[in-house]
């Protein structure tokens, strides 16, 4: 399996505090990612061979258009094909100058504006605001695309879109369920799409790396791994590549996205009373925040990921003679 992706959350700061916001973000924080810092992964992430997708996220991206259009105008130099920035739009409540200066300096290295807009945005970010900056995105050749969070109830995808206006019946939109984390933890259980079962999921994160505005470089890019310690280390301290050679969490990566091993070490967590997963979940990405949001749960989930991993690759290298 090959590395396909590098995401770069440039901030935690936003313009908004949804009350689902996985990672906590608001316009309390100031977190911000070092353009120098940013460049030195990009080359280290290059010469690893991560050039096919760079995405930036926050927290709100365009709070710092500037940035944004420096750290992915020298992605694009160094390489990459499709660059997207993710936003809440906020930004289409700017006049239409000030959004074509900014979008006319990513015009050669934006390949996609990604707009998170449902019913929780929604009490921060005006529909018009959405439009305005999709339309204007559309005008200056970047395409856009936008995610919808659902859930059960009247605050689901469906009452929301059909809430909107006649425009929004002319888009397309990617929807997804929200996941109970961050903010989202303080709401309603019954509130969550939990319509998988456990034999359905894994981890769906391998191939990406997404490195945060702190220097810390996690597996994959689900809101949720921040609040864990699964980081496979701090680029300030250690080069990508080391990560990749010496880093546990990569390994074990290996593990979580093989359906049989993940179902596995769910089931020894919860015979050891470690979690409690109910017959149907989220996704795989929630049981993984069970694991290893706390602490002293995660520190006893790790030598049975140790164990089941050392299984595996025996297995798995036992198959390969076998095919020989
Ligand atoms: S969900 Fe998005 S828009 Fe809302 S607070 Fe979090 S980062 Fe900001
Ligand atoms: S299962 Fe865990 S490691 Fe895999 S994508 Fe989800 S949060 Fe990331």
């Amino acid at each position: 399996m090959g590395f396909d992706q590098f995401g770069i959350v440039i901030t935690n700061r936003c313009t908004a505090a949804c009350k689902f916001c996985g990672w906590r973000c608001s316009p309390k924080n100031h977190g911000v990612i070092e353009l120098n810092m940013a460049k030195d992964a990009i080359d280290q992430a290059v010469s690893l061979g991560l050039t096919r997708r760079l995405g930036l996220t926050g927290g709100e991206a365009f709070l710092y258009p500037d940035l944004v259009r420096d750290i992915l105008k020298y992605g694009r130099k160094k390489g990459y094909k499709v660059c997207s920035i993710a936003t809440n739009g906020f930004w289409g409540g700017w006049s239409d100058e000030k959004i074509d200066a900014v979008l006319e300096s990513l015009e050669d290295c934006c390949d996609l504006i990604s707009f998170s807009y449902d019913s929780f945005h929604a009490e921060y970010i005006p529909e018009e605001s959405i439009w305005h900056a999709a339309e204007s995105a559309g005008r200056h050749g970047i395409k856009f695309h936008i995610s919808v969070a659902d859930v059960k109830g009247e605050r689901g995808a469906g009452p929301f879109l059909a809430s909107l206006s006649e425009k929004a019946l002319k888009r397309s939109y990617d929807f997804y369920p929200l996941q109970q984390i961050g903010n989202a933890m303080d709401m309603p259980e019954e509130m969550f799409c939990r319509d998988l079962t456990r034999e359905e999921v894994s981890c769906k994160g391998f191939g990406l790396f997404t490195l945060l505005y702190d220097g810390r470089v996690f597996p994959c890019c689900n809101p949720g791994i921040f609040d864990t310690d699964l980081y496979m280390g701090n680029i300030k301290e250690t080069s990508l590549k080391d990560m990749l050679e010496s880093s546990d969490v990569f390994k074990y990566m290996r593990l979580l996205c093989n359906k049989d091993y993940y179902r596995r070490l769910i089931i020894r967590a919860e015979e050891t009373g470690l979690i409690n997963v109910p017959e149907k979940v989220v996704s795989g990405c929630e049981i993984c925040h069970w694991m290893f949001r706390d602490k002293k749960i995660a520190d006893q989930i790790y030598p049975m990921l140790k164990e089941l991993y050392q299984e595996m690759i025996v297995h798995n290298f036992l198959c390969k003679k076998e095919g020989e």
